[in-house]
């Protein structure tokens, strides 16, 4: 399908590469424009870049009522040849269709997701913040735009794809945080929909967020419904590391979100030089480990912030379990580095893993 560019008049664009002063933050900026496209009779259609603005959307919306609306997040950088490159962004295009079957929303052919993130970054692309450690991050969303007050799949729907110039997540190194073990919340239900990046899975997670916060922690670790083993860490998959290395990562369950991170870390071992495994673990056995000093790092992956060190976990009765001496750890620092190289291009990663987007003649 072709795109239809509607862009900006010239003179309400920016027109020179963004250089911002101080760090941008995360997510707080907008670009230009915005990809939008429409599902009705069946078909997706009227694939078409415009400017970034409001929505026109029936109050009866049934994504405003019931929640079908599902969303992924990836990032693009620049390299020393100034262009940009997405990382793995065909992994985000197969997990949105993941997530749109578990809602029910119909796929979008990946090829027609790539082809229009691209697109759009080729029009904004001096929105590119010039800082280090900066990047586009990248949110594709689908939501149900159809009138309709009772609940079934909806037959309308709109994707739409935003892009937020972003500064560096950490400052001048990483910073260890403290998670929250919830007996008390759950994420997710064998059965339910804790495997798509459905929005309701956010709105259920900040009453958890909110608790993790009056414990002093920042985020929630989350059990499966038995409390019995480890699935996430907020919006991030769980890890730790063994005493020789070895990166331990929770097994992929229809209740953990198979984190394209995750599966990069895994695909990334050799480059590594350690092992990395997934298996079921034990809350019991986990703490046993931390506190014998067999697990000596552990933390989450996550596009947004790649790797969030974990120094401390607190119970629910205020005990306090500490990773280590608490701080950063070497090897998570490392896997870091190396994750980070790989994506400015400072390091040769995997084929494919990073992909140039095109410069394209405007129709
Ligand atoms: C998005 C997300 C992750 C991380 O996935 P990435 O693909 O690495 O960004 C992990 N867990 C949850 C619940 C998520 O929503």
């Amino acid at each position: 399908m072709e795109i239809k560019y509607q862009l900006k008049p010239a003179a309400e664009r920016r027109s020179e590469q963004f250089c911002p002063e101080g760090n941008v933050g995360f997510g707080r900026l907008r670009t230009d424009h915005m990809f939008m496209m429409d599902y009705y009779d069946g078909e997706w259609r009227d694939p078409r870049i415009v400017p970034y603005g409001p929505f026109e959307m029936a109050p009866g919306a049934m994504a405003l009522h019931y929640g079908q609306s599902i969303f992924e997040g990836a990032k693009a950088f620049m390299h020393e040849d100034g262009e940009i490159y997405t990382f793995r962004l065909n992994k985000n295009a197969e997990r949105m269709n993941r997530s749109a079957d578990i809602v029910c929303i119909p796929n979008i052919d990946e090829a027609m997701q790539l082809k229009a993130i691209n697109a759009l970054i080729d029009v904004d692309r001096l929105w590119f913040p010039m800082q280090d450690g900066a990047c586009l991050y990248i949110r594709p969303f689908i939501f149900a735009t159809e009138d309709r007050l009772s609940v079934s799949p909806a037959n309308r729907y709109t994707f739409c794809v935003v892009m937020s110039p972003s500064g560096a997540y950490y400052g001048e190194s990483l910073n260890a945080i403290r998670l929250l073990i919830s007996k008390e919340f759950h994420r997710a239900v064998s059965g339910g929909t804790g495997a798509s990046k459905a929005a309701g899975n956010y709105a259920a997670s900040l009453r958890a967020g909110k608790a993790a916060v009056a414990h002093g922690a920042s985020q929630v670790l989350y059990l499966d419904s038995t409390n019995e083993y480890i699935e996430e860490a907020g919006a991030m998959n769980h890890f730790h590391i063994l005493k020789d290395g070895t990166v331990i990562i929770p097994e992929f369950t229809d209740t953990i979100l198979k984190s394209i991170t995750s599966q990069s870390i895994i695909e990334l071992a050799p480059l590594l030089g350690c092992d990395v495994r997934q298996e079921q673990i034990k809350l019991d056995d986990f703490i046993a480990g931390v506190e014998s000093g067999e697990i000596i790092e552990a933390g989450g992956f996550g596009t947004a912030a790649v790797v969030s060190p974990v120094g401390s976990y607190i119970f629910e009765d205020g005990r306090v379990v500490t990773v280590g001496d608490g701080k950063v750890g070497e090897h998570v620092s490392r896997i870091y580095r190396i994750f980070t190289e790989i994506q400015k291009g400072h390091r040769q990663g995997p084929q494919g893993w990073v992909c140039k987007v095109p410069r394209l003649e405007k129709a």
